[in-house]
């Protein structure tokens, strides 16, 4: 599952290649997408605006529709200009919106829906996430609340519950325990208020500091990736870093599958025991 913040700058990219621009061609592949756009077309409509919520993608257009994408662990949105040679093969396209300058391209997405308004609003995975990390109103009482309903999970589960509070995803979910020196295993019932306020300040912190973006330009995908590159592990704490030594200490690092989903975690046994 990406990180909030991952989405977030999807959603801010999409955002201002789009926004206030007429659609002149979609595609999609998928059926239920297709019937919509046959019905009441997509074409001639304006992006409204895009926007990430929690690790939802919404793109609204005039005419009150909006369409819900969520990457899961496969799908991507690139950016590209018109004739850009795309990064992945026509084959894993799923929907395409282009306006005159831009060309968005999703691919792979698992969840892909268009909603009127009133739906979305009452759509179970929106309306029962928890609060958003990246949110500007983020409300770190509720997600305290949230977590306490939930005691018998253990804290590092309990961070990808987007029930509890919208945002961290795998990474995070083990640097954040990191640095906030908490045992990714224990049970939220035996942490106190405070430790977990200092974990949500410390998720948002981080989530905060990636979408930091004092350039605000638009960049297509081909010219994001040219800046990527090296090994990201060598700027992480303990994710990917299993056998190595500890940043702190220099205890090696150790990785177990946690959780009903097997999901990694890495952690110090002794700065986090
Ligand atoms: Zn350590």
């Amino acid at each position: 599952m990406p990180e909030g913040d991952l989405i977030f700058r999807a959603a801010r990219t999409l955002h201002r290649a789009l926004a206030g621009h007429e659609v002149v061609r979609f595609e999609s592949v998928l059926p239920a997408l297709t019937r919509v756009h046959e019905d009441t077309p997509i074409t001639g409509r304006t992006i409204e605006r895009v926007e990430a919520a929690g690790k939802h993608v919404l793109m609204r257009f005039t005419g009150d529709l909006v369409l819900r994408t969520h990457m899961r662990m496969s799908g991507s949105w690139h950016i590209y200009r018109p004739g850009e040679r795309w990064q992945r093969p026509r084959s894993d396209m799923r929907v395409l919106v282009a306006t005159k300058g831009f060309e968005a391209v999703g691919f792979n997405l698992p969840v892909a829906e268009f909603l009127k308004p009133a739906e979305l609003a009452r759509h179970d995975d929106l309306r029962l996430m928890g609060p958003d990390l990246l949110g500007e109103d983020f409300d770190a009482d509720e997600a305290v609340r949230r977590f306490r309903g939930r005691g018998a999970l253990e804290i590092a589960d309990a961070l990808l519950n987007q029930r509890i509070a919208a945002g961290v995803g795998n990474i995070y979910k083990s640097e954040v325990l990191f640095l906030c020196g908490v045992d990714p295993f224990a049970p939220i019932e035996r942490l106190s208020d405070e430790t977990l306020r200092e974990i949500l300040a410390t998720g948002r912190k981080h989530l905060k500091a990636n979408v930091a973006d004092p350039k605000g330009g638009i960049t297509t995908y081909r010219g994001y990736r040219r800046g990527a590159g090296g090994d990201a592990s060598e700027r992480r704490y303990v994710y990917g870093r299993a056998r190595k030594p500890c940043r702190k200490c220099g205890t090696l690092i150790r990785v177990k599958a946690q959780g009903p989903h097997a999901r990694l975690t890495y952690w110090c046994p002794a700065c986090q025991a």
